[in-house]
């Protein structure tokens, strides 16, 4: 039996309808709540459903049997709300070694409907996986509509078996099945948008310490509420004053006139754990706080708070947060103007960059839908908003700037969808974490941070720049014109050929194509010019004939693109007469995208207003407007790609893997690497292509095993490896013998491995010679919060010098595992480009898939390195790999519940 995790003491998640219960196991002092539960609770006829008649022992037998003298393998799980309970559930294995579990359910009857019993078993499952039970199985009265209804909608295969007048049910539960997931993450959004509402979209609001100083950040936000012109009422609260910028104010929340949907807080640290509570306790369901400077228990109080009234919390440390839609308009931030409406969303880590990006998007005139300034991020986070975004009707451009992931594979899973309908921007911030310098293998040093975010950005199809800047020239194009084609192929046409040169260099880097133009379209430019691409139109083009030129260029088929670079010139006697014209006079929705370079522009970028009042975004910079077409194509091309379907992984042996691991951390708790046969063991049971390895702890069992190996090598050849506990890479040590051609040599390389490494020598192992091929590098580790990486580069010893991989975070797709086998700088090496024959590209693929599966079943295998991986026309084979594991409990990155962020770290309750 594995390793059994229980769910830590206590998770929050959201009902249906954005309500904050607690799931926590039942114990013993839980057995009055339970028998509560059961009697009071629910209604005799409930009652009926539950225990199949009206047993008057029933209740306090359940209670007795939840939280009495522990039982082997029982897994109770309450929903509380404070005191109360409001249900439970709970399975008890059938068997031994337990693997069919005894599931029960109980629901407080005017809970019903809201959601309680679907959240209990959803994360009874994730209990009883980590458990490793394989299926529920449950009887239930024939008329017992309500749970064939919560079975139904659990999104997990129900098989029933009919017989008087009862329904056995019975859950499958051992495959990681999509469709689940996909259920659990719909309730999630549901739950997660209704929660949200209070927050953005309030019809009512309080700001709390707004203070008589003038300037003061409680007054500021108060006084652009006001002029902000936010539609509903809007009341000040200080206990030391009557009132506030001439207005009324109230000593405390619960003095109010009513019950205001959000508050802003801009009190002191020490007193914000106190008004969360006391907002918390006349219901007030969302909080902006925008003190800063909150030590760790008034964070661990002020959570205690939000989380006891179901409070959806902005902040600490915010700089406020802004809905523009015409029903709310609430400027409720200190950071810079109201912005205009539009649909823009934007959520920032960092207020400073909250101002940079809206006054930049102001300049440039995208108006913003809603605007969240997140600060030190202890609940509402980027993926709350990419939801609220996806569903509010108003935002087409969603723009993110991150600093640290609570939780980057759910993260990852909403971008995903969201994506699919609206261009997610993020600056992403941290990258210059310096790498990890001298780790114990390649893969452990391909894994740097950087690496990390970058797959989560690639694999989530999100646009990832590296300035405010880039961001702001990216979306500029990305707001206004249409997405080019897959393919890109932009044609670069300018008025001076010196910078259509640059723009064609800069879009080449940028990876866009440069397609040939048909010489026929030189007819409609004066003499002299060149058709080539980029287009040389020569200074002495007149307005009429670009548009001419550039109409025609938009009909070609071989373009998806257009960047018009124009220098003024001496020529152009009036305004009329600028080439720019020709640009504003056309169409501006066009069939492919157009940018502009304006030499003699001032600023990074803007919008030229078109003639049929379309927008054409304008650069300074040719690299600019090149890099912004770049992430235009890149967001055609994740568009283009079907949505990812999982990586197939066939007939991996998950409980071989699970009782290696299990007993390998019995023997070693504090984890360490593998030896090389337990390595072998736990690759095989995962499919993974290990060469045969043969353990000899002397010279006599070295020449045995070799002369029967020898056989199966290449060239009759055998390959033998010392080894000790701890070594890490063993060529550059001389620990490697390849080419054994005879016994003689075999012995000779055994004995000078023992003179070479002395008594640490622990034995070799011997393996048959492998052919050779493109040797590659394949490995994983895991990441204690952006989960296990999966890396594949170019292998071998010198593996860290040619620094080639690609990497994506499990569990892989289909397509991941082409988008990396193609974008190695290797790649060429795997499909025949240099004269070789093209290896088994398939047996690359299923090594990378069966990794991530590993990685992602088995939570303590924090790091294996495959290297090389031998990748031949016949298949692809390991002669070396090492696995590390430790002790880490079983996570669910997709179970419902709510972030505990870092700040509040340590033990603590609602
Ligand atoms: P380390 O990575 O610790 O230095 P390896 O076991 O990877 O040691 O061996 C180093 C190199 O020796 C490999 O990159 C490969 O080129 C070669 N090699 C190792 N084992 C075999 C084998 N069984 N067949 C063919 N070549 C081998
Ligand atoms: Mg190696």
């Amino acid at each position: 039996m594995s390793t059994v995790h229980p769910p830590r003491s206590t998770a929050e998640a959201l009902l249906a309808d954005g309500t904050t219960v607690g799931i926590r196991p039942l114990g013993p002092r839980d057995h009055q709540a339970v028998l509560d539960l059961h009697t009071t609770g629910m209604s005799e006829e409930s009652r009926r459903m539950r225990f199949f008649g009206v047993s008057r022992n029933a209740p306090g037998q359940a209670a007795d049997r939840l939280c009495g003298p522990p039982r082997p393998g029982l897994l109770a799980l309450g929903a509380w709300m404070g005191e109360e309970l409001l249900g439970e559930a709970d399975c008890e294995p059938l068997d031994d070694p337990p693997e069919t579990a005894e599931l029960a359910l109980a629901v407080a009857d005017h809970w019903h409907g809201r959601g309680v019993a679907t959240l209990l078993l959803e994360h009874l499952v994730h209990a009883a996986r980590a458990a490793g039970i394989r299926a529920f199985e449950a009887d239930t009265l024939f008329g017992n509509r309500a749970v064939h209804k919560v079975f139904a909608d659990l999104g997990l295969p129900v098989q029933r078996c009919f017989a008087h007048g009862e329904v056995r049910l019975r859950v499958p539960l051992e495959e990681t099945d999509e469709r689940y997931r996909a259920a659990v993450d719909e309730r999630g959004r549901r739950a997660d948008l209704a929660s949200l509402a209070a927050l953005l979209r309030p019809a009512s609001v309080a700001v709390v310490g707004a203070s008589r100083r003038e300037g003061s950040v409680g007054r500021t936000v108060l006084g652009k509420i006001r002029q902000g012109g936010f539609t509903g009422p809007v009341w000040a609260v200080n206990p030391h004053a009557d009132e506030v910028g001439g207005e009324r104010a109230y000593p405390s929340v619960g003095a109010l006139p009513a019950v205001p949907d959000l508050a802003v807080l801009a009190v002191p640290a020490a007193a914000v754990p106190g008004v969360a509570e006391e907002c918390g306790a006349v219901g007030v369901r969302a909080l902006v706080v925008l003190t800063s400077g909150l030590g760790p228990q008034e964070a661990r109080r002020l959570m205690r708070a939000c989380r006891r009234h179901s409070i959806r919390l902005v902040g600490p440390n915010s700089l406020g947060m802004a809905q523009t839609e015409p029903a709310i308009r609430l400027d409720a931030e200190f950071g810079g103007a109201f912005p205009r409406p539009g649909s823009a969303g934007v959520a920032v880590q960092s207020g400073g960059v909250g101002i940079a990006l809206l006054s930049r998007l102001a300049w440039l005139g995208i108006g913003v839908s809603s605007f969240v300034s997140l600060g030190d991020k202890y609940d509402v986070s980027g993926n709350d908003l990419l939801q609220w975004w996806e569903a509010d009707g108003r935002t087409d451009l969603a723009l993110l700037h991150l600093e640290s992931f609570g939780s980057p594979r759910a993260f990852a899973r909403t971008a995903r969808r969201v994506t699919r309908t609206i261009p997610v921007l993020t600056v992403d911030a941290g990258r210059s974490t310096a790498g990890r310098r001298g780790a114990a293998s390649h893969t452990a040093a391909a894994a740097t941070p950087t690496v990390t975010r970058e797959a989560l950005f690639r694999q989530a199809g999100i646009t990832a720049t590296r300035s405010i800047e880039e961001l702001v020239e990216a979306a500029a194009l990305l707001h206004a014109q249409p997405l080019p084609a897959p393919r890109s192929a932009v044609a670069v046409v300018s008025n001076a050929g010196g910078i259509g040169i640059l723009a064609a260099d800069a879009c080449v880097e940028a990876g866009l194509e440069l397609p040939e133009l048909p010489v026929e379209l030189g007819d409609l430019l004066p003499p002299g010019a060149s058709v080539r691409n980029p287009v040389d139109t020569t200074a002495a083009v007149r307005p009429t004939e670009l548009a001419l030129f550039l109409r025609a260029l938009e009909r070609e088929e071989a373009v998806d693109a257009i960047l018009v670079c124009l220098a003024p010139t001496a020529l152009c006697a009036t305004p009329a007469q600028e080439p720019v014209r020709a640009l504003l006079e056309a169409p501006a929705r066009r069939r492919v995208p157009i940018a502009a370079v304006l030499l003699d522009q001032q600023v990074p970028v803007r919008y030229r207003g078109c003639a049929d009042g379309g927008m054409l975004p304008a650069y300074s910079d040719t690299l600019a407007a090149a890099r912004a077409l770049a992430h235009a194509r890149d967001r055609a091309r994740w568009l283009a790609e079907a949505p990812s379907v999982p990586a197939e992984a066939p007939d991996c042996d998950r409980r071989t893997a699970r009782s290696l691991v299990d007993g390998y951390l019995t023997t070693h708790p504090e984890g360490g690497w593998l030896d090389p046969l337990t390595t072998a063991d736990l690759l095989e049971a995962y499919g993974l292509p290990l060469t045969t390895t043969v353990w000899a702890r002397d010279e006599h069992a070295a020449s045995v095993a070799a002369t029967g190996l020898r056989r199966l090598g290449h060239e009759g050849k055998a390959v033998m490896k010392a080894y000790w506990p701890g070594q890490v890479h063993k060529s550059a040590l001389g620990a490697v013998r390849t080419g054994l051609a005879t016994d003689a040599e075999v012995r000779c390389a055994y004995r000078e491995f023992t003179q070479k490494f002395g008594p640490q020598l622990a034995g070799a192992v011997v393996q048959p010679m492998a052919a050779p091929g493109v040797e590659l590098l394949a490995g994983v580790v895991q990441d204690r919060v952006f989960g296990p990486l999966v890396v594949l580069g170019a292998g071998g010893t010198a593996a860290d010098v040619l620094a080639d991989r690609v990497a994506r975070l499990a569990p892989l797709s289909e397509r991941d595992l082409t988008t990396m086998v193609t974008e190695l700088h290797s790649a060429p090496l795997l499909s025949g480009g240099a004269g070789a024959p093209p290896v088994d590209l398939a047996a690359v693929r299923s090594v990378l898939a069966r990794l991530s599966r590993l990685a992602d079943d088995l939570p303590e295998l924090v790091e294996a390195d495959l290297n090389p991986v031998i990748a031949r026309p016949d298949g692809a084979l390991c002669v070396d790999a090492r696995v590390r594991l430790e002790p880490r409990p079983s996570f669910d990155p997709y179970l419902r519940r709510l972030r505990r962020p870092a700040a509040t770290e340590g033990e603590w309750a609602p």
